[in-house]
């Protein structure tokens, strides 16, 4: 594999203290929902919120997003309760706009391979979360990491969100192998999205569980206040109620397997 910029270098594995947690609905849907979800995420202490303003739907009918009126929502919901704000960008064009809301930008499955956009993302100052295309090899995943790099912004975060296999009882099927092969050969957080990873909420916490006990940083999970109203993914979509056991659930098991 020839990379340069995202391998491990001495010195890094910088310990947090609790898996980084990024939360909320796969889509911004109106000001008062994302209103209610953010409350909801604040008492559970969480720092990073996520919501599509811009989708990428596999039918042309479906939802799209609400565009710019989402960053909208998603400004005022940023200025009122100071999370950071997680958003999936899928348009070069949008990005001068969406960094002046948006924390980190999102690389969907569906741009992973999109070469033009890691460049351009890559010219920013902000994080990217890099999600793993639904087909691609972790090399391929890493060179796309590599192709951010070669820009100038190692900020970058890497997402296993499940491929696609012969199984279909779950939409995906979440590869665990990625997130230790990741940790010992980059220096780059990994990240894991049991949502897309399984497209059922049943499956979100044992998975959870699993991301965290092989060695994940985090997770990103859609969860809403009212999960079978939600305008998109809202078959795997989670309550904050369950949302609030897989944070108690996967703190428990990260300081366990990062007591040394
Ligand atoms: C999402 O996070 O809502 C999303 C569309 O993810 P993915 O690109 O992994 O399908
Ligand atoms: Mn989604």
């Amino acid at each position: 594999m020839k990379l340069k910029r995202v391998l491990k270098d001495k010195n890094v594995n910088i310990k947090q203290e609790k898996p980084l947690i990024i939360a909320g609905p796969c889509s911004v849907e109106d000001y008062d929902t994302m209103d209610k979800i953010a409350a909801g995420l604040k008492e559970l202490n969480i720092e990073y919120l996520r919501g599509g303003a811009f989708k990428p739907r596999t039918s042309p009918y479906s939802f799209q997003g609400l565009k710019d009126e989402g960053i909208e929502i998603l400004k005022n919901i940023k200025e009122r309760y100071g999370f950071k704000i997680v958003s999936e960008v899928l348009d070069l064009r949008d990005i001068e706009y969406m960094i002046e809301v948006v924390d980190v930008l999102q690389i969907g499955t569906r741009n992973m391979y999109n070469y033009p956009l890691l460049k351009e993302v890559g010219q920013t100052k902000k994080t990217i979360l890099l999600k793993r295309a639904f087909s691609a090899t972790i090399e391929e995943w890493l060179n796309a990491a590599e192709y951010i790099a070669l820009e100038g912004n190692d900020d970058i975060i890497l997402c296993e969100r499940g491929i696609r296999t012969f199984e279909t009882y779950t939409r995906n099927t979440l590869d665990l192998n990625s997130i230790p092969v990741i940790k010992q050969k980059t220096k780059l957080k990994v990240l894991v999205d049991p949502s897309h990873g399984t497209g059922r909420r049943e499956l979100v916490r044992p998975m959870s569980r699993a991301a965290i006990a092989a060695g994940a940083d985090g997770l990103i999970i859609e969860a809403h206040i009212e999960p079978d109203k939600a305008f998109s993914d809202s078959e795997q979509t989670i309550d904050l109620k369950e949302l609030k056991l897989i944070i108690e659930e996967t703190n428990r098991i990260y300081m366990c397997i990062n007591k040394n």
